[in-house]
């Protein structure tokens, strides 16, 4: 198998994990489950949160770390990985937040 090949395969699962993602459903609350205190983000050197969190919920623009919590998967990676201790992480109130569809 070429290099070109599985690199394609490994786009097809990729579109096919988001195509997975897509199925769930989200019940947003308007109080966010997750705050990031983006302060003490200034001078992490890695950023664990853009690269590890499945949801892409953390982004880089222009060096600045950007949250949004709407499409959040509930997985608790980025308490985990954060160097900082920069978030404060709860579940979403009873019945809001991630609906998981497995079909
Ligand atoms: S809990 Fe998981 S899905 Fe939600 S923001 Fe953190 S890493 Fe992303």
């Amino acid at each position: 198998m070429s290099s070109r090949e599985s690199g394609n395969q490994q786009l097809l699962k990729i579109q096919r994990i988001d195509d997975l993602l897509q199925r769930n459903l989200w019940d947003v609350d308007h109080r966010p489950h997750i705050v990031v205190d983006t302060s003490r983000c200034t001078d992490c050197e890695y950023k664990p949160c853009v690269l590890l969190c499945p949801a892409g919920c953390y982004t880089l623009v222009d060096s600045k770390l950007l949250f949004s919590y709407e499409g959040c998967l509930e997985c608790g990676t980025c308490r985990t990985v954060c160097p900082r201790e920069a978030i404060t992480w709860n579940y979403p109130v009873s019945g809001r937040g991630v609906l998981y569809r497995f079909s």
